[in-house]
């Protein structure tokens, strides 16, 4: 395979925080990644405010003990504003409320590369612009803080206006606990496109395999709530993935019997054949040049109508009501021990 070059990785000891000292930073969005951004970065020493509208997220933040502000007002009063707004929302709050308040000498940090990278968002060339995108829950951000393991964390620069910013970045990403683990060097595009991809790629091809893969074994005859155990409910695929993380994706197939191992490796290639590469590479080439990002937009200007049939049509499968009755069994057998 072409390009498997390795990427650059940092760690708590290669940063200097210095360049943080006596900065203010402004969290716009307290939702699941600005709460736990806010949080961890309060507790690492550092002066935080918080920029919201007036919601339930803004009580949440005084009782949390921040500062509150309306969202124009926090960016006028920081050095460094966070954007931790759902990305479809970015741009318009953006051009509302933030880019008139954006003097020389602020960093703009963004937790993910798309609204940058597709250009919904450009910032005046006066102003730093980095990334800092967790490969974590929000929830898991704060835990993994507080446990101190650290969690990976992406880094980008976009724009350099003070020629500090990449200290900039590196010294948030140690100070909200990533460096535990590890903030690895990328870019705008690379986290926007393999982010999206990995959703509609893998993933998304998981939950119609597991759909069809249902549909056929209950039409051949089998118990609905046996095939549902055996693909997740029993728990066994967690067990799989944690074992693919301790020791690797193909190492840990020595936990499995022989049967499970040798059924895996000879008709695992035969369900990715030539369709499902040329749709996995349109998927990619939708990403790249930007067909996807044109269609997720336009999507949510008008009212997220495709989504919404999509949820629901996938909540009335019959799959949802063999869960709940496995679900119910399951605790059922538990309760009883
Ligand atoms: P949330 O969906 O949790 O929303 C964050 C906040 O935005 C909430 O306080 C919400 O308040 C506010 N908000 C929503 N709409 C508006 C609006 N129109 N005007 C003003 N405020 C608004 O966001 P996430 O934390 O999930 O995502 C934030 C960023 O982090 C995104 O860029 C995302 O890609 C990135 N990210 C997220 C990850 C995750 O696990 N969730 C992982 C890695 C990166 P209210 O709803 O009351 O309006």
């Amino acid at each position: 395979m072409a390009n498997m070059k390795a990427t650059k990785v940092y760690h708590d000891a290669d940063i200097d925080s210095s360049v943080l000292d006596g900065g203010k930073i402004a969290i716009i969005g307290y939702g699941n990644q600005g709460r736990s951004h806010a949080l961890n970065l309060r507790d690492s020493g550092f002066k935080v405010i918080v920029g919201n509208i007036k919601d339930s997220y803004w009580d949440q933040a005084l009782k949390d003990g921040f500062e509150v502000y309306p969202i124009d007002k926090a960016v006028e009063l920081s050095d460094i504003i966070y954007i931790l707004l759902p990305d479809e929302m970015q741009p318009n709050v953006y051009r509302q409320m933030i880019e008139g308040k954006l003097k020389p000498g602020k960093t703009l940090v963004f937790a993910s590369g798309f609204n940058i990278h597709f250009k919904w968002i450009s910032v005046p060339e006066h102003v730093d612009v980095v990334m800092e995108a967790p490969r974590m829950l929000g929830f898991g951000v704060r835990e993994h803080y507080l446990d101190k393991s650290g969690f990976p964390t992406l880094i980008a620069v976009h724009q350099d206006a003070s020629g500090n910013a990449h200290k900039t970045v590196l010294a948030l990403a140690k100070a909200i606990g990533a460096t535990k683990m590890g903030a690895f060097e990328s870019s705008f595009e690379e986290e926007a496109v393999l982010d999206c991809f990995s959703e509609q790629g893998c993933y998304a091809g998981m939950y119609a395999l597991i759909q069809k893969h249902f549909e056929i074994a209950v039409e051949a005859g089998y118990s609905p709530e046996i095939v549902v155990l055996e693909l997740w409910k029993s728990g066994e695929l967690l067990d799989e993935i944690r074992a693919w993380m301790k020791d690797g994706i193909f190492r840990q197939i020595k936990y499995h019997s022989h049967t499970s191992g040798y059924g895996s490796l000879t008709r695992g290639p035969r369900l990715v054949g030539s369709e499902t590469e040329k749709q996995l590479r349109t998927t990619l080439y939708e990403l790249q040049h930007g067909y996807f990002a044109r269609e997720l937009m336009m999507e949510f200007l008008t009212g997220e109508t495709v989504f919404n049939k999509l949820v629901q049509e996938a909540l009335s499968h019959p799959i949802n009501e063999v869960e709940e009755r496995v679900t119910k069994q399951l605790q059922a057998e538990s309760t009883s021990r």
